[in-house]
Parts: structure tokens; C-alpha cells; sequence
């Protein structure tokens, strides 16, 4: 510490690249701190800086790290508390640019695997950002020495000493809860579960915390009812979605979209408080919606579309500008491409052509003209003949009763199960519209990324990749939107995303390796090297994705090319 305090004396006043000198490992008291990477200069991103504490003079106890879903929402907790304890410091201004800002990733409503704080068997460890002051380029030493010896000391004081002992433990049981009983969903025969009293409405488009004064969900009608016990919580009682196809219907504003947004995001654990803690959703659930105007490079849509007019491949579909019903019908292929077990969709957002045609447009127009052969009659396939469920929203086409498990209405936000009478107007008034899908339907083979096809480097610079909040990836020139990816959940996920291709393509994609398998291998060497292993220095606000939303990144690439 003495040293630091000796380096940054001696540098005062001097010009910023000065700061270098200070790169390093520093004994504090009670902790270590290392000085990781220094900003370039006050305008850059902030200086990375870890902090390492011995885990036995925290309030960590065994209970903390029982089990990995417990650890891994430890991470995520002291990641909070951290936060809250820099936002407790309000550090100001302390010159010119950043100087003076200390930083740290800030989580949103999901309990996520984060790189914004690691732990060992002895030792925890922040990692965060420090905008070291300078007076316009002049570095103030005096300024720096403050921050090191006075703030981050009482940062690590607040996140460690003080007792969280308890809270951290809510945090720790119910994500393992969560997890318990993600991994036994299957086992269950469901795609998802939702407990009583669950809160899913949210605030606002923007605010995702719970919506105050909202009706907590149930009671759910025996029919439907599952209970499982676990671990933490004991015995719960919820709305199992078997697997299979299950429709939501009702009429508009009852809370059917609310209830497929909560069902969308149970494939992440939710904080204490949240309403959600016990919405769980099996982890190979993917939202495929309507997204006109992506680029859809080299996939089989023929399941969905076949016969457009000029002849066009559809097995070996290529857009630069989708329309509504192709963009879907490539949405699904990708998915199940990427290995999903159920799709979730709602007609809100899906292309109305895509879902179904009617009897009197099949009268009208002859399916010979029609290129789509609609969701409503593979659906069922997808089920039979793959084991893929669907879970989607209805409340406008009843020619899907016909092909469904299970309807569910949801009536002024309350699940009502109404197979029974959907099976019976089934019966007292059949469709008259014919089943237009024929052959069987197999999982897409797995697409081989041509690596000529990226380019991440931009003038000067070899690399350049960012990553805008959840909605986009600039990838060298081009910028990879991923605004349409309804189950991305955090700016830090998005960071990761762009570290993950940038890794797979410098590793792993060869000419001969399937995306999938490019992907599956990053992933693989990150559960034996952690984010390190992918992320090259840039540390400390990466949180995991699952292979699907990295896959879906690299599919909306617009130059990406398949061999
Ligand atoms: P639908 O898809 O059936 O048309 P939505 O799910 O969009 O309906 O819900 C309509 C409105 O009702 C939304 O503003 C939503 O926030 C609100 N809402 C949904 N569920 C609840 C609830 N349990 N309690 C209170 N408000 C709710
Ligand atoms: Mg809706």
C-alpha cells in the first residue's frame, strides 16, 4: 500500500500515460488489490482493478457455498452489495472525463453466473472500474491516493464486514430452489411451472421490477395443479405446462402475453422480491417470434415455406431482408437447430400468415400459390415426431384447439383450464380446413460457418467489438442486432456474447465445425477456465448465456456465410 501511495507521489502532476507505473499487486489491509489494466487516458473506459479478500474474514459460512447454484448466487449477491455500497459512496467528480467514477457491473432482476466477482475455496474477488483523475491530462496523484486508501477500503468494509450473513442466504436458497427444480421439470413432464402467488406482471416496458398492487397468480384449478417439494421453500404448489403443445387463451388484457413473458424469462433464476422466483422454465425454451427485415443465411425453411415464386431454394434459404413469416419460420429452424426442447410464441408478435390459414382462404386460394404451410400444422409434429413442445398465446384462431394438450384460458389474470370444453366445440363444430403439412419433419442438420465470413477488425484496429445494452453487437464494420432476442436479459450478457463469437471464430470455426459445435466447444472451455479462459483481459461485466442467444447473435451477422 505503501508503495502505491509512493508511485502515485511520485507521478503527480505529470502526464497520464504516467498512470502506467502503477499497474500491480498492493497488500491493503485486510485485502489485496491489483491495478489490472490502466485507461489510456481520463476519457477512456475506466481503469480495471480487482480486489481480493480472504474469504474467512467475511460473513461467508458454509451455507453460502453448500452447492454450485448457491455459489454461483453468492457471486451474484456480493456483485450487488458492492454496487449498492459504491452507490452509498456517491464518488463524485474528481476532474476531468471519468476521473474519479468507480464502477461495477449492476444486475438486473436475474441471477446470473457473473465475472464481476469470483470465488475460491479461501478467496472472493471484485472486479471493477476506477477512472483515475487527472486535471485534463495531468495526473493527480494526491486525488488517486484518496480513492485507493479511503474508498475502496470502506467499499470492501461495506460489502464485508457488515452482516449479510442472512440476506445473502435468502439470495443463495432461492436460486437453488429455482434450479432444483428446473433440472426436474423434464423428469416432471413439464415445460414449465409456475407457482401460486407468483407476481408476473412487471412495472413497465422499462422498469423490471414487480408491478405494484398486480394480482399474484392462482389459484390454479386442480386439473392443472402440480406440487413439488424443494429443498428451501418446502412444498409449493403451482400451473405445471406439460409438455407437448399447450395453448393460452382469453380474451385481450387478461394476462396472457404477462403470463408467456414470465414463462420466457423462468429460464433465468429471479432475486428475492422479484415474483418470479418460483416461474421456472426449462432451459431449452426459446421464444421465436416474427422479426421482418433480418438476414437469414443458409437455413432449411422448407418444413414452413417451399415453392416461392422464381423457383427459390427454400432448403438453403438465404435474405438480406426477411419478411414476417420467413423470419419466423428461420427463427424456429435455428432453434431447434440450437437444440430447443419447447418454442414459446405469441401471436402478438408472430406474422398472422405463419400461424394459420383458414378455411375459406384455402377455398380461395389453392395451395399450390401458397408457399407457407402453417405453424398450426406442423405444431404437432414438432411435438410427436421430435419431442419439441410449444407454448403459445391465442386468442384469435380456434383451429388450433384442434391440435393442442392442453388449453388454458387465462380469465382477469387467473388460469382457468378449459381443454374439457375446447375438446367438446372441437367435436360439435369440426373445421373444415384441410392439414396442409405433408412429410415428416427431422431436426435441421448443423450449419458450418465459413470463417472468411468474419471480419471483426475496423481501420486501425484488428478488433472491434462492443456491445450496445441488449439490443445490439458491432462486429468489426457491421452491427449484429439482437433486439429481437426476447430472452436476452442483461447488457452484460450481451458483452459476453460478442467475446464468445470473437473466441469460437478464433479457435473453433474451421470451415468444417458446425456453428453449434463451434459454440458448444467456447462454452466448454469456459467451464474449465471460467470467463477468463474467453474473455481476454476484458474482465469484469460478463454474465453467462446459454448457447441459443449466442447462436442467434451469429445468425443475424450480416455477412456471416455457411460452407
Ligand atoms: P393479453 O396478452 O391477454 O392481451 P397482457 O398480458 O398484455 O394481456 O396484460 C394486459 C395488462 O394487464 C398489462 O398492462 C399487464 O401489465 C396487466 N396485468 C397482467 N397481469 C396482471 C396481474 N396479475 N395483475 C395486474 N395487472 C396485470
Ligand atoms: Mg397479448
Amino acid at each position: 500500500m505503501r508503495r502505491l501511495e509512493q508511485i502515485l507521489r511520485r507521478i503527480d502532476g505529470r502526464g497520464y500515460k504516467a498512470y502506467r507505473d502503477i499497474r500491480g499487486t498492493y497488500r491493503f489491509e485486510g485485502f489485496t488489490l491489483t491495478v489490472e489494466h490502466v485507461q489510456g487516458d481520463p476519457f477512456a473506459d475506466p481503469s480495471r482493478i480487482r480486489v481480493m479478500v480472504p474469504v474467512d474474514r467475511t460473513w461467508i459460512g458454509q451455507e453460502h457455498v453448500s452447492s454450485t447454484s448457491r455459489r454461483v448466487a453468492l457471486r451474484d449477491f456480493m456483485t450487488r452489495r458492492f454496487a449498492q455500497a459504491i452507490r452509498n459512496l456517491g464518488a463524485g467528480h474528481r476532474g476531468s472525463g471519468k476521473s474519479g467514477l468507480i464502477s461495477v457491473d449492476v444486475p438486473g432482476p436475474e441471477i446470473l453466473d457473473r465475472s464481476s466477482c469470483l470465488l475460491t475455496d479461501d478467496v472472493v474477488e471484485i472486479r471493477f472500474r476506477m477512472g483515475l483523475p487527472a486535471a485534463g491530462r495531468r495526473i493527480l496523484g494526491r486525488q488517486a491516493w484518496t480513492m485507493f486508501a479511503q474508498d475502496v477500503p470502506r467499499l470492501v468494509r461495506e460489502t464485508f464486514e457488515r452482516d449479510y450473513f442472512r440476506e445473502a442466504l435468502e439470495h443463495c436458497q432461492t436460486a437453488e430452489d429455482a434450479d432444483f427444480l428446473r433440472q426436474r421439470l423434464s423428469e416432471m413432464g413439464l415445460v414449465a411451472f409456475i407457482a401460486e402467488g407468483a407476481i408476473l406482471p412487471r412495472r413497465s416496458g422499462v422498469d423490471f421490477g414487480p408491478m405494484e398492487g398486480a394480482v399474484p397468480f392462482g389459484p390454479v384449478p386442480d386439473t392443472l395443479a402440480v406440487e413439488v417439494g424443494l429443498p428451501n421453500a418446502g412444498r409449493v404448489r403451482g400451473l405445471g405446462i406439460p409438455r407437448g403443445v399447450t395453448l393460452i387463451v382469453g380474451g385481450g388484457y387478461h394476462g396472457k402475453s404477462t403470463l408467456l413473458d414470465a414463462i420466457a424469462m423462468g429460464i433465468y433464476n429471479h432475486i428475492p422480491g422479484d415474483g418470479r422466483q418460483l416461474v421456472v422454465t426449462d432451459s431449452g425454451a426459446v421464444t421465436v417470434r416474427s422479426e421482418d427485415g433480418r438476414r437469414v443465411e443458409g437455413v432449411d425453411i422448407s418444413p414452413f415455406i417451399s415453392g416461392l415464386p422464381g423457383g427459390r431454394d427454400t432448403t438453403r434459404f438465404s435474405s438480406e431482408d426477411a419478411s414476417g413469416s420467413t423470419s419466423q419460420a428461420a427463427n424456429i429452424v435455428e432453434a431447434m437447430e440450437a437444440g430447443a426442447t419447447a418454442l414459446i410464441l405469441d401471436e402478438d408478435t408472430s406474422a398472422n400468415n405463419f400461424l394459420v390459414r383458414d378455411f375459406r382462404m384455402q377455398m380461395l386460394v389453392h395451395r399450390d400459390r401458397e408457399p407457407i404451410t402453417p405453424f398450426v400444422d406442423r405444431v404437432r409434429q414438432l411435438y410427436d415426431e421430435l419431442g419439441i413442445s410449444t407454448v403459445m398465446v391465442l386468442g384469435g384462431s380456434g383451429d388450433y384447439l384442434d391440435v393442442a394438450d392442453v388449453v388454458i384460458q387465462m380469465d382477469a389474470y387467473q388460469p382457468v383450464d378449459v381443454t374439457g370444453q375446447a375438446r367438446e366445440i372441437c367435436r360439435r363444430f369440426p373445421t373444415l380446413r384441410h392439414q396442409e403439412a405433408t412429410g415428416s419433419i427431422a431436426r435441421p442438420r448443423g450449419r458450418v460457418p465459413d470463417p472468411e465470413s468474419f471480419d471483426p477488425s475496423r481501420g486501425s484496429r484488428r478488433e472491434k467489438i462492443k456491445s450496445v445494452a441488449t439490443r445490439a453487437i458491432v462486429f468489426g464494420h457491421h452491427e449484429i442486432d439482437v433486439s429481437y432476442l426476447d430472452q436476452l436479459a442483461d447488457p452484460s450478457q450481451t458483452r459476453f456474447i460478442s467475446d464468445v463469437i470473437l473466441y469460437a471464430w478464433k479457435h473453433h470455426m474451421d470451415g468444417r465445425t458446425t456453428l453449434a459445435d463451434a459454440i458448444a466447444k467456447a462454452m466448454n472451455d469456459m467451464r474449465r477456465g471460467g470467463f477468463d479462459a474467453l474473455t481476454e483481459g476484458r474482465f469484469d461485466n460478463r454474465a453467462a448465456v446459454r448457447p441459443h442467444e449466442v447462436m442467434a447473435a451469429v445468425n443475424r451477422l450480416r455477412t456471416l456465410r455457411i460452407v
